[in-house]
């Protein structure tokens, strides 16, 4: 059984003393432990990952960054490479919407940059999700399954890999997907996609996880469906109270603590 996850993207939002806040808060929230069963992870910006670290490193709490580069080391000037990274937290978001399609990240940049974070030995979470454009054309299941193969093309082994489902139509609109709208990918074409390229009980392993416009009102629902194993949260993830519950709502429905 894959395990359960709630994933905070806190986008480029906090200054380094909010992110102090903030990540105190959800940690004092949390008590000394995450309710069993459930990984509760933390994505602030890049400059608030060490200040952040230091306020979460004697909790449950796990870090994550929003972004990587593809290359180790070298004459890239303003990147950050997996491998500093790897000092500091256990997840990285590749190819979230907003990279793809405000930073214009394409196929083969995303398929690198996941080479390189599971390299570095850092949890990858692959962002894949259809904008509203493609899901009336009826090209939802095919562009999520090509995001996936060309996301995985260099990952031999599914082994700590996290897949998030976001449609484009409902990250920060306030307008969620609802349940029944998002199996079709969560439990077809992603795990369809997965299946052909590591086989099917492979496929079963990774956490699917779902995210857009979720909030502690709304994300019952999606954590009944039994092929999304958490949630990849934006805005709600900003106000403490609201992704502690979230985390807590995690562990009553998939683990039923
Ligand atoms: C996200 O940032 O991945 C996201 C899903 O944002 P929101 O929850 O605000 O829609």
């Amino acid at each position: 059984m894959p395990e359960y996850l709630a994933v905070g993207n806190w986008k480029m939002n906090t200054t380094v003393s909010e992110a102090v806040m903030l990540a105190s808060a959800i940690k004092e929230n949390l008590g000394n432990s995450t309710p069993q069963g459930v990984e509760a992870v933390i994505c602030p910006p890049f400059v608030s990952l060490v200040p952040v670290l230091d306020v979460i490193k004697d909790s449950s709490l796990k870090l994550g960054a929003q972004n990587a580069y593809s290359e180790a080391k070298g004459a890239f000037t303003g990147e950050i490479s997996p491998n500093m990274l790897a000092d500091i937290c256990q997840y990285v978001l590749i190819g979230h919407s907003e990279r793809r399609h405000i930073m214009r990240e394409g196929y083969q940049v995303i398929g690198q940059k996941m080479k390189a974070v599971v390299a570095a030995g850092l949890r990858p979470v692959l962002c894949v999700g259809e904008t509203l454009s493609q899901r009336k054309q009826g090209a939802a299941e095919a562009v999520v399954r090509r995001q996936i193969e060309t996301g995985l093309v260099d990952i031999h082994s599914v082994e700590g890999l996290v897949i998030a489902y976001e449609p484009v139509w409902a990250i920060g609109t306030g307008v969620p997907a609802t349940p029944v709208t998002v199996i079709d990918i969560t439990g077809g074409a992603i795990r369809a996609e997965l299946a052909k390229l590591y086989g099917e009980d492979a496929a079963l392993e990774v956490p699917v996880l779902y995210g857009g416009s979720v909030t502690p009102e709304n994300v019952s629902g999606f954590l009944q469906e039994p092929s999304i194993q958490g949630t990849l949260v934006g805005g709600a993830s900003l106000n403490a109270d609201q992704f502690t519950e979230i985390v807590r709502l995690t562990a009553e429905i998939k683990s039923g603590v």
